[in-house]
């Protein structure tokens, strides 16, 4: 089908275009949402035939958008959905910039740089001008971007030894992002899980002995894991490998995966040793778009030294007749996101950024502590990590409903609060998660503590069970 424009008025000689009507295009005369394209159907399958008014495509892929739910509402993603004003204003001035191009825009990036010279040293790198980084898409390119350094470390150790490379293994808790599942995958890498247990809630060095061995190119270890929010204790984990390495000769270096915990650490918990300071920690990723405070899409990787970071995957691209090593997955990719991030350094500062996370973390234990007075919950985490966490239906609370319920309920209000199963060897367990960013406001948290009493109560009062056909676990990133 053909979506036919109306024809142009015709203006009769002598006649203003804009006498009476205020404008010669009939097509701006028509209420907006009668108008030829907006009133009748575009194709979905293929290309329309021909071009339509600016306003009208802008209106319906505007009104589409709004179908998404409110982001702000969105308790599930740890991305942001808030940048102040004077970001959307540099967003819109250099949405054109092309990361890679570092001849066009070399002020973006000597921009780059500064903002991980200043990672490095905010994750205590033993010298940032002799540290090593670059920005990446997000974490998962960020994550792969690490993981390749250390399987190339490995290869090349093997091959100067005369040893096989053919077996790489990574060893990473059974509660790691999907990245890595990825990672594994794509790079033909053997992911050794170690399960997580009651006993042991995270990756914490437990039995790591049975996990690694020559094979090992290195071990994960998670700032912030997604299904709960808890930090793995990456200096217990360094421990374990010194004693791998003092009983095998074995040096399995740590990769640490901070994509949220990588910008809440540094501001809530300065004394906690999980970055260069513990010397196993070869390289750190965080994600800029989640607790970095910026706009999709941006993450940062930092290896502690230049060093670390095998030369033969570095690559040069001509820059101002000079060279620039570059190290990335991808080619030509957006470089506003790095000009809103060094914005943000410049705006927050180490005071901002703390008062900004210290404010989602109060809200996040204001949240956990009322979900831990009702009497249908148990809480696994606080929030007290980063500001991020989970819980579970009491046993023998109730046989009507679940945590799928209660999350159904509470979309009917707008939140989305996810509810999803553990991963192994906890898979038998249900939880629910609420992410705190910066914008949930301690008004929005009380109303959302409203709502769940209310939902709770409404569920509470069934005379039959709530039926468990087609709940399915939601979106959990
Ligand atoms: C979100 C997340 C990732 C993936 O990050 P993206 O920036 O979305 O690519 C990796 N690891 C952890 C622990 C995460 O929470």
């Amino acid at each position: 089908m053909t979506v036919s424009q109306p024809k142009m008025k015709k203006i009769k000689p002598g006649e203003s275009p804009n006498a009476f009507t205020g404008t010669s295009d009939r097509n701006q005369l028509n209420p907006i949402f009668a108008r030829a394209g907006e009133a009748t159907d575009f194709p979905m399958d293929r290309m329309p035939d021909q071009e339509s008014l600016a306003e009208t495509a802008y209106q319906i892929v505007h009104d589409e958008a709004m179908l998404d739910g409110n982001a702000r509402l969105n308790l599930a993603t740890f991305v942001s959905t808030w940048m102040d004003p004077h970001a959307a204003k540099l967003y819109s001035e250099t949405a054109d910039k092309n990361m890679i191009d570092k001849d066009e825009y070399p002020q973006t990036a000597a921009i780059e740089t500064r903002c991980w010279v200043m990672l490095a040293s905010l994750w205590n790198a033993p010298d940032a001008k002799k540290a090593i980084g670059t920005s990446t898409i997000g974490s998962s390119e960020a994550c792969m971007l690490g993981g390749l350094a250390l399987k190339r470390r490995w290869q090349l150790a093997r091959k100067a030894a005369g040893k096989s490379t053919d077996k790489p293994n990574l060893v990473l808790s059974s509660a790691v992002q999907v990245c890595w599942e990825k990672f594994c995958n794509y790079w033909d890498v053997e992911a050794r899980y170690v399960p997580i247990s009651d006993d042991h809630k995270v990756l914490d060095g437990f039995e790591l002995e049975k996990y690694v061995d020559e094979n090992t190119i290195g071990v994960v270890a998670i700032m912030g894991v997604t299904y709960t929010g808890m930090y793995e204790p990456v200096a217990q984990i360094a421990a374990a490998l010194d004693k791998i390495e003092a009983d095998t000769g074995l040096d399995v270096k740590i990769h640490v995966d901070g994509a949220s915990g990588g910008m809440i650490a540094p501001f809530l918990q300065p004394d906690l040793d999980w970055d260069f300071r513990v010397e196993r920690v070869v390289s750190i990723s965080t994600s800029a778009h989640k607790y970095g405070l910026v706009y999709p899409g941006l993450g940062w990787v930092v290896w502690r030294t230049v060093g670390d970071l095998p030369s033969d995957l570095v690559f040069d691209v001509t820059y101002l007749g000079g060279h620039m090593p570059t190290f990335a997955l991808n080619f030509s990719r957006p470089g506003a996101q790095v000009l809103l991030q060094y914005y943000l350094f410049l705006r927050l500062g180490w005071d901002g950024y703390y008062k900004v996370q210290k404010t989602s973390q109060d809200v996040a234990v204001f949240l956990s502590s009322e979900i831990a007075k009702m009497p249908a919950f148990e809480l696994w985490n606080d929030g007290t990590d980063i500001p991020v966490f989970a819980w579970q239906l009491k046993p023998g609370h109730t046989d009507k409903w679940n945590l799928y319920h209660l999350s159904e309920r509470l979309r009917l209000k707008g939140w989305l609060v996810p509810a999803y199963p553990m991963p192994d060897n906890l898979s038998n367990i249900t939880v629910q998660r609420v992410v705190v960013r910066n914008g949930l406001s301690r008004n929005l948290a009380e109303s959302l503590i409203e709502d769940i009493k209310e939902a709770v109560e409404y569920l509470d009062r069934l005379e039959s069970p709530m039926p468990t056909e087609g709940l399915k676990a939601s979106f959990t990133h």
